[in-house]
């Protein structure tokens, strides 16, 4: 028990200085090996100190969960990197409620105690395993993104609440058969998981997902108790806090409440525009070859990437035209805005895979003030974080919401496909400025082109 501990100890000591490399796209990657050092400690620790235990079964298990988790992790895109975790917490919070639902049936330790923890777990988890499972259905387009809304709602998730209170109450105090309680429980915490998950709309699903990461962690804490195992709370507290750290994060990122994110149903009405007045937007496109010729003319450059450079899968074709621009004498800057894209740290991680060197790459902060003597902003992909609707249209659902300032660059070229609304589908005032000038195409042909231009001036 005492090396047990210790080594949870050594395990809790490398979780933190994993999360804390995680913060920096330098020190990320080694902060994924230290955490998972620190996992398998925990893991190894566990098994010895269960000594007892099928090791058949469990090398069985654990060759199967690697092989489907090595597989999602080579083949899921970075797109689609937030379904996965909803994925993963879905199972997380789900397997807190098995082992806590395990012990329940288990009659070794009937304390008033273990089955508060139990009733805990089982409610936070149930919820997270149902909640996670509808967040991926919305992302992966298997259920509407739209928020999904009835009349009485609000009004029958209160009264699920009220007998989750009383089920989880008789659960704990109802004496020698508490069996139908628990399965109520059980079965009330599924549904709630569902009815809470429904209402909120697409684009505010990775903050969902954030929040039940939080949840999932919550719930492996409570198992922690249930089983007095160090480790199992250690951790499960780590993720717990980490997950509201970063759904805080988010929230700020889109200068929303929490509350608006889960009860304001955002993304239900679509109709009204940013641009306010409902006109027909009268824009300007520029060819390849005429955005080649203003960037051939520029001093300073500042390149804002988006959602659709992930999509095109950009990020080397960007790096290229970067380094071509840089090596022409031209000072190129990246602005990184904390939402853009589908997850925070999304942009980051996708430029550091194109080995684009860190110092070139600036936060909102650090960005805004460098637009009012840049000659070209180039927009990639991005559509919501440089709106500037966000900074005067109290009408806008992304009102309040910090953007970056490309409209006060000389010229703002921006790169899309179409005029398609961004993630929160609204449409944007910027593409029709008199400084903006649309290049359409997709983000990877488009610079593939900008640089065979370029290269012919
Ligand atoms: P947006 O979703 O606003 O816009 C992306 C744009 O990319 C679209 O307008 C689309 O236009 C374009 N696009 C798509 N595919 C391509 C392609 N192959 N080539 C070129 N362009 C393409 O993205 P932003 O990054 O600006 O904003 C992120 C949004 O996500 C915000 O609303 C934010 O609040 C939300 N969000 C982000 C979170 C995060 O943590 N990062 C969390 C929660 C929400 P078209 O179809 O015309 O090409």
């Amino acid at each position: 028990m005492e090396y047990t501990n210790i080594a949870y100890v050594l395990s809790a000591v490398l979780f933190i200085l994993g999360i804390k490399r995680l913060s920096s796209p330098k020190t990320a990657r080694s902060g994924n090996t230290v955490a998972s050092i620190g996992m398998l400690i925990a893991i190894v620790a566990t098994l010895v100190s269960y000594g007892h235990l099928d090791f058949k079964i469990i090398i069985i298990g654990m060759i199967i969960g690697s092989i489907i988790g090595a597989f999602f992790a080579i083949k899921v895109q970075m797109t689609q990197m937030p379904q996965m975790v909803a994925i993963f917490n879905g199972f997380g919070g789900g397997a807190s409620a098995l082992v806590a639902a395990a012990e329940y049936f288990n009659p070794a330790n009937p304390s008033t105690f273990n089955a508060a923890t139990i009733a805990i777990s089982v409610f936070v988890g149930t919820l997270t395993f149902t909640g996670s499972f509808i967040a991926f259905g919305k992302l992966q387009g298997f259920i509407s993104g739209k928020p999904i809304v009835f009349p009485g709602q609000k009004i029958l998730n209160a009264l699920i609440a009220i007998c989750l209170v009383l089920l989880g109450t008789y659960t704990v105090m109802g004496g020698s058969d508490t069996t139908y309680y628990f399965y109520g429980l059980v079965t009330l915490s599924a549904l709630i998981g569902i009815t809470l998950t429904i209402p909120i709309g697409g684009a505010d699903m990775p903050v969902v997902i954030s929040l039940l990461n939080s949840y999932s962690g919550v719930a492996a804490a409570a198992t922690g108790f249930v089983l007095m195992n160090n480790g199992l709370i250690i951790s499960g507290a780590l993720v717990g806090a980490s997950g509201l750290i970063l759904t805080n994060i988010m929230c700020k990122g889109m200068n929303r409440s929490l509350t608006n994110v889960i009860f304001g149903a955002v993304g239900l009405v679509q109709e009204t525009s940013a641009s306010g007045d409902g006109k027909q937007m009268l824009v300007k496109s520029a060819s390849t070859e005429e955005a080649a010729m203003i960037l051939d003319a520029a001093d300073k450059i500042i390149i804002v990437p988006g959602y659709g450079l992930a999509v095109a899968q950009a990020q080397h074709a960007v790096r290229e035209v970067a380094d071509f621009l840089e090596a022409h004498g031209k000072k190129v800057l990246y602005a990184i805005h904390p939402v853009a894209g589908r997850m925070p740290g999304h942009m980051n991680v996708l430029l550091a895979e194109a080995n684009v060197p860190y110092e070139q790459l600036k936060d909102l902060d650090q960005i805004n003030p460098e637009f009012e003597d840049c000659d070209v902003a180039i927009v990639l992909g991005a559509n919501d974080v440089v709106n500037p609707a966000a900074r005067h249209d109290k009408s806008s659902p992304i009102y309040g919401m910090p953007i970056l300032n490309v409209d006060k660059a000389k010229t703002v070229l921006v790169n899309k496909r179409t005029m398609n609304p961004g993630f929160a589908g609204i449409q944007n005032e910027l593409f029709g400025f008199d400084n903006t000038l649309m290049v359409f195409g997709d983000a990877k042909a488009t610079l593939t082109d900008l640089l065979k231009e370029l290269k012919e001036l």
